[in-house]
């Protein structure tokens, strides 16, 4: 009996390679384990996915080396791979990139290990002055100086604090005074920073019993979800804190994923201040050198809490005792490469198979989480009040229409929202005027009436596409043509005009003209220090106004805000996409959120021309619940997600027209291949149909189980020859149809 071993393989994606495992190597070799292997006429490296006793299978070509001495994964992380790899339709070795970061997985290459020159005879050998350093060239005896007070030093910091080359080094080896060895080096912990420690907190009734919840959840030794429903302020963070003091007692760790974007010093200092040098934190801006350190802190238990964004997912903390995700409606925890993995969804699953509790904690549960929680699924806790006791701001709806019709044109501001705007200038506080556009997604809004047009089977707005002048919906992909006028007021100029932050910008500057005004949003954030400068001007008052996209309304804290005013709420609300009102709602409650939270009460303005939308109307009265259980109902009738999954099939190109065939083919091959309750759309323009010269077409499916589609789905795609110029990617559970 031969020992096999199925191995993915770097350069050779989604197929598994047969190994025979040489007899030297058998006792080393795991699951997981980095191996090199010949493959073609080179060399390549890969993981081993599984291993098994083989007779049948002469002339496998044997794994020539393993590259570490642990496993890179282990056996649950491969699971999860695994897991990944096939709910998501990507390849495995894609998978495997994610639960493991690439410094880690380059750990075994040699420059990880930078070289380190130790001193081998006794300091006084080589000291000033010594003996032996007479007859010694000056470059050596300034090394052998500074090596005399230490044991040793890496080389390149050698070399530039003694001024001088290998060459010099060479010499002292050759002495027999220092040898060269390969040393990871351990860099300064970013927890090096002095941050005062913190007692945990009395905690209010309300929080008690949530903690309680998801102690009971910890105790009981079984896997299980807890939706954490708290309003802005309610002390989320405070039971997350003590939740995971809990699990440290159990002898366990706790993993809190946070969006990238509210990873701020402030909240890294939360839980610093809680569990010292404990914390270790996972963030996009961190160089490899300190992922690398960090992981290896994680894994060696050193850190046994994790603060990270999406992919801390994949913390190796063993064992783990708490995974929690703050603000788990986040459309940031969804990965939009392969594997698009929504890291909300693969804690749960981590969580299942780990035995331990997850803790999803949303002022504005996704319905998704929602619906879970309503149907016994996941235990529900909910903090309802804010801590302080401070009461949420006034939302005041503008209809956007009378403003029209008093004025006999079209407004960008309501008398309401200048008239605040005002009153903030003169008593110095501040305003964010908010815009909620993404630039491309155009919908058909008649400014005069608020009708939509949209598609009556979907009942998602339909979109715009200028150059042909036509209506599509892109879920069931139905086109017509534009009307000539607004089927409902009958105006002739209903096409929705362009408006921008530029636009709001310019409009409030000139209306109040000695007003400090500043524009925070993708074009204005190009440069990477953009983003954390406005802000910082705006914290500090030298800005009046600010003028953004949603980028300013998550997570920030200004006390002296107390004006907010949403300009234009119906650009969310008609986005071609069946989220729109979740979204819409979600936004609303989270600017309201940010208001008032200093002394002076927070006042919200929202104009829309839509006034009776159920989500702003919910948005104002504040109420998620009453808000969220009638989506669900119209997601029922309508067999949407949360009662049934969507997968989106995206083919790109730069001809349209081998997009389109492309798109068409997949289309027919799936109806073809799905059996019966998979619904598949037809090939349809993206809302985004063109961008940069590339052509965009969507074939969207959706069936009440994810399996059925699926299966059916890999096979289409294995026979699926794409041109070299078209690219094809498989969005599952996708969150953004634009
Ligand atoms: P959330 O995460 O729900 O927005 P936080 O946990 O940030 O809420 O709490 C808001 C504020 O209230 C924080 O400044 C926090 O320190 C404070 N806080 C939380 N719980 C308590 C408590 N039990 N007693 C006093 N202050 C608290
Ligand atoms: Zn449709």
């Amino acid at each position: 009996m031969a020992l096999v071993a199925k191995v993915a393989v770097d350069v050779a994606l989604d197929r598994l390679f047969d190994y025979a495992v040489p007899a030297h190597l058998a006792p080393t070799v795991r699951a997981g384990a980095r191996v090199e292997i010949p493959f073609g006429r080179r060399w390549a490296c890969g993981y081993i996915l599984s291993l098994q006793e083989d007779s049948d299978k002469p002339g496998l070509r044997p794994i020539r080396s393993v590259l570490t001495d642990q496993p890179a994964v282990d056996e649950l992380m491969l699971d999860l791979a695994r897991w990944m790899a096939e709910y998501y339709c990507a390849p495995i070795e894609h998978a495997l990139r994610t639960v493991l970061p690439s410094p880690v997985r380059r750990s075994d290459v040699r420059f990880r290990k930078p070289l380190y020159v130790a001193r081998t005879v006794a300091p006084e050998t080589m000291q000033e002055g010594s003996k032996a350093l007479r007859k010694t060239a000056p470059a050596q005896s300034r090394l052998a100086a500074l090596l005399a007070e230490r044991e040793g030093a890496y080389l390149q910091d050698l070399l530039r604090e003694a001024r001088t080359t290998m060459a010099a080094v060479r010499a002292l080896i050759e002495r027999g005074w220092v040898a060269v060895e390969r040393r990871i080096k351990p860099r300064t912990p970013a927890s090096a920073q002095v941050v005062l420690p913190t007692e945990p907190l009395e905690l209010m009734p309300q929080q008690k019993e949530a903690l309680g919840t998801i102690c009971r959840a910890m105790d009981a030794g079984r896997s299980s979800v807890v939706l954490l429903h708290g309003v802005t302020g309610s002390g989320k963070t405070e039971v997350y804190l003590q939740a995971m003091a809990h699990a440290m007692r159990q002898g366990r760790g706790a993993i809190v994923l946070v969006p990238e974007i509210a990873l701020t010093p402030q909240t890294i200092e939360r839980f610093r201040g809680r569990f010292g040098d404990q914390v270790a934190v996972l963030h996009s801006r961190l160089s490899d050198g300190e992922r690398h350190d960090e992981w290896h802190r994680i894994r060696d238990g050193k850190a046994r809490v994790v603060v990270g964004a999406r992919s801390a997912v994949f913390a190796p903390v063993h064992p783990l005792g708490l995974l929690v995700v703050d603000e788990e409606h986040e459309a940031t925890y969804k990965q939009e490469e392969s594997p698009r993995y929504n890291a909300r969804d693969v804690a749960v699953m981590r969580g299942r198979s780990e035995g331990c509790v997850v803790v999803l904690g949303s002022a504005t549960p996704s319905l998704e989480s929602w619906w879970n929680a309503r149907r016994g699924k996941y235990a529900l806790a909910r903090l309802p009040y804010r801590v302080d006791h401070r009461s949420m701001p006034v939302m005041r709806v503008v209809d956007m229409r009378l403003e029209t019709a008093e004025r006999g044109r079209h407004a960008l501001f309501s008398k309401a929202l200048m008239d605040g705007i005002r009153s903030r200038l003169e008593r110095g506080e501040q305003t964010m005027l908010f815009l909620n556009r993404r630039g491309y997604a155009t919908s058909l809004l008649c400014l005069r009436c608020g009708y939509v047009a949209a598609c009556e089977h979907c009942s998602v707005a339909f979109t715009y596409h200028r150059a042909d002048e036509s209506l599509r919906c892109h879920i069931c992909g139905d086109e017509q043509p534009v009307p000539a006028k607004c089927p409902k007021c009958g105006d002739p100029q209903f096409k929705m005009a362009g408006l921008g932050t530029q636009r709001v910008e310019a409009a409030v500057a000139a209306m109040f003209p000695k007003a400090a005004v500043r524009r925070m949003d993708a074009d204005a954030t190009t440069d990477k220090d953009a983003h954390g400068r406005i802000l910082g001007e705006f914290r500090t008052g030298k800005i009046d106004i600010l003028v953004g996209t949603q980028m300013i309304a998550k997570g920030l804290h200004f006390p002296n805000v107390t004006l907010i005013g949403v300009v234009c709420a119906d650009m969310g609300l008609h986005l071609p996409d069946f989220r729109a009102g979740e979204r819409t709602f979600h936004l609303l409650t989270q600017v309201a959120g940010r208001a008032g939270r200093g002394e002076v009460p927070g006042e919200v303005i929202v104009q829309t021309y839509t006034p009776f939308h159920a989500a702003i109307q919910a948005a104002r009265r504040l109420d998620y619940e009453g808000f969220s259980d009638q989506e669900l109902e119209f997601r029922r009738q309508l067999a949407y997600p949360p009662f049934s999954r969507l997968i989106c099939l995206e083919v790109r190109g730069r001809s349209e027209e081998r997009t389109k065939y492309c798109a068409e083919w997949l289309a027919r091959q799936c109806t073809a291949a799905m059996p019966t309750g998979v619904r598949v759309g037809e090939a349809a323009p993206a809302p985004l149909a063109r961008a940069r010269g590339v052509y965009r077409y969507q074939v969207m499916l959706r069936s009440p189980s994810l399996r059925r589609m699926n299966e059916p789905l890999r096979k289409v795609l294995k026979e699926f020859k794409r041109p070299a110029d078209v690219t094809c990617t498989v969005d599952v559970d996708a969150l953004s149809l634009l």
